[in-house]
C-alpha cells in the first residue's frame, strides 16, 4: 500500500550509521525527521563492522578530530539507548622493531597524547593470552570504545524513534530525492531538506553527481571465533600490518621501513590488504578481521585462503591454537583514493554524504553535526 504523503523538515535516505547520525543531529536541532531505507533492518556495512570507534591511527587533522568527537557522541548515545560498551582502549602490538619505531614516532605526535608505549614485559598487565615475550613492544591508547554493531545499530534507530520521534520508513526504496520531494516505492514524502546517505550504492540516487568522484567499493572478510581461554580484560588488539594501512601510522617516516619488511616477509598479507583487528563480544567470542579487495562490483566469494592469512597473523599475536571459526561474513564499503569522506551539495537543501573509507563507525556522528550545521546554519 502506498504511504500517504507526509511533510518533514529533513528526510534522510539510508539507515546505516551515517544516516542515523544525520537523523540524530537533525532531531537535536528540533527538526521533524524521517529516515527511509530499502531494507527491513540494517544490513549493510554498519552492522558488518567491528563496532570499533577508532581514534589512534586515524588520519591526522580532520579525521582524528571527528573520531574523537564521534566517540563522545557514541558514549552519550550508548548510555541513553542502553547499548553496552564492550571494550575500551586499543593495544597495538609491535611484533618487529620497525613497528615499534612507528609507534615511537606516533607517540611524539599530538595524536599520541594520553597513549603510552608498553614494554614487552608489561604487556600482560593489559590481559593474558598474547605472545608478549616475542614482541618488540606495544602502544596502548585509552581513547577507543567498542560496541556490538549488529545490536547497537538497531538500538540507535529505536532510540531515535522513541526519544526524538524520528519516523522510520523501512522496506522503502527512494527512486528520486530532490527537495522538497522524495519519490519512493511507497509514494511521495515531502521534506524541506534531504540528506542522502546511501553507503556504497552509487547508482540509485544522484548517480551523475557521485560518478564525478571516481569511487569504488572495498570488500572485507570477517570472522567470529569461539571464545578463547584468555583474559577478558584485553582491549581491542591490532598488530604491525595495521600500521601500514591506518594513515595516522602509515604517514610517519618510520612506516617506510616497516612496509619494506612486511612486503618481504608477509607479501600475501599485504597484497590482500590483510591486517589484524581482534575485538571481544559479550559472550567472549572474538570478532577477527580483515582484508581489503577493491572493485566496482565486488564478487560475492570469500576464499578461505584470505581467512587463513588473517588467522595466520592472529596466531603470531595470540598464544595457543586459534579457536574454531563460528561465523564468516563479508562486507563492503565505499572507497576513494583521494578522500575519506564525501559531502556533495547539489543544492541549498540537498546533501549527499558518503564515508569513502573504513571509518564510518568512527566519524559519522561528527560528520553529521557538520553537515547539519552547514544545512541550517
Ligand atoms: C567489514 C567491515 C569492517 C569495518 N570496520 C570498521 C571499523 O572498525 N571502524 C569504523 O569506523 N568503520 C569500519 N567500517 C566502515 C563502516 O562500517 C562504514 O564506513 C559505515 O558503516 C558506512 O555507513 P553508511 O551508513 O554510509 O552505509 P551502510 O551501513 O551501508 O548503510 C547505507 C544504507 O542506505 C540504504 N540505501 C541506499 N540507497 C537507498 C535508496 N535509494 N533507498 C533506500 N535505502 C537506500 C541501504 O539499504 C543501507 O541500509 C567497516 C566496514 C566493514 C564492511
Amino acid at each position: 500500500m502506498p504511504t500517504s504523503p507526509r511533510s518533514f523538515d529533513v528526510a534522510i535516505v539510508g539507515a546505516g550509521i551515517c544516516g542515523l547520525a544525520h537523523a540524530l543531529a537533525a532531531a537535536q536541532r528540533g527538526k521533524r525527521v524521517v529516515v527511509v531505507d530499502r531494507d527491513r533492518q540494517a544490513n549493510g556495512a554498519s552492522i558488518r563492522n567491528f563496532g570499533f570507534v577508532t581514534i589512534a591511527g586515524q588520519q591526522a587533522g580532520e579525521c582524528w578530530r571527528r573520531a574523537r568527537r564521534s566517540r563522545d557522541v557514541w558514549a552519550e548515545v550508548a548510555e541513553a539507548a542502553g547499548i553496552p560498551v564492550l571494550q575500551r582502549g586499543l593495544l597495538v602490538i609491535a611484533r618487529r622493531p620497525e613497528a615499534r619505531a612507528v609507534l615511537e614516532q606516533f607517540l611524539a605526535t599530538d595524536m599520541g597524547a594520553e597513549c603510552r608505549l608498553v614494554e614487552p614485559r608489561d604487556i600482560q598487565t593489559y590481559g593474558t593470552g598474547l605472545r608478549s615475550k616475542s614482541f618488540a613492544g606495544a602502544l596502548f591508547s585509552p581513547h577507543e570504545i567498542r560496541v556490538e554493531s549488529r545490536e547497537a545499530i538497531p538500538r540507535v534507530a529505536a532510540y531515535l524513534a522513541e526519544r526524538y520521534d524520528v519516523t522510520f520508513r523501512r522496506e522503502t526504496v527512494v527512486h528520486a530525492a530532490t527537495p522538497p520531494r522524495l519519490e519512493t516505492s511507497r509514494g511521495i514524502i515531502e521534506a524541506a531538506a534531504i540528506v542522502v546517505c546511501p553507503g556504497d550504492d552509487f547508482l540509485t540516487l544522484h548517480a551523475d553527481r557521485i560518478a564525478g568522484y571516481g569511487l569504488t567499493r572495498c570488500k572485507l572478510h570477517m570472522m567470529r571465533l569461539a571464545p578463547p581461554r584468555f583474559d577478558e580484560r584485553l582491549p581491542v588488539v591490532m598488530s604491525d600490518l595495521g600500521m601500514i594501512r591506518y594513515p595516522g601510522y602509515s604517514g610517519l617516516p618510520a612506516a617506510r621501513a616497516l612496509e619494506r619488511r612486511l612486503t618481504a616477509e608477509q607479501g600475501d598479507h599485504v597484497a590482500n590488504g590483510v591486517h589484524l583487528i581482534v575485538a571481544r563480544s559479550a559472550d567472549s567470542s572474538l570478532i577477527v578481521g580483515d582484508s581489503h579487495h577493491y572493485a566496482a562490483t565486488p564478487d560475492p566469494f570469500a576464499p578461505t585462503a584470505v581467512d587463513d592469512l588473517i588467522l595466520d597473523e592472529y596466531a603470531h599475536v595470540f598464544a595457543g591454537d586459534a579457536p574454531p571459526v563460528a561465523e564468516r561474513w563479508t562486507g563492503t564499503y565505499a572507497s576513494a583514493k583521494d578522500r575519506l569522506t564525501l559531502v556533495d551539495k547539489p543544492s541549498d537543501a540537498l546533501r549527499i554524504v558518503l564515508v569513502t573509507s573504513g571509518t564510518g563507525a568512527s566519524i559519522s556522528f561528527a560528520l553529521a553535526e557538520e553537515v547539519l550545521a552547514d544545512l541550517f546554519g
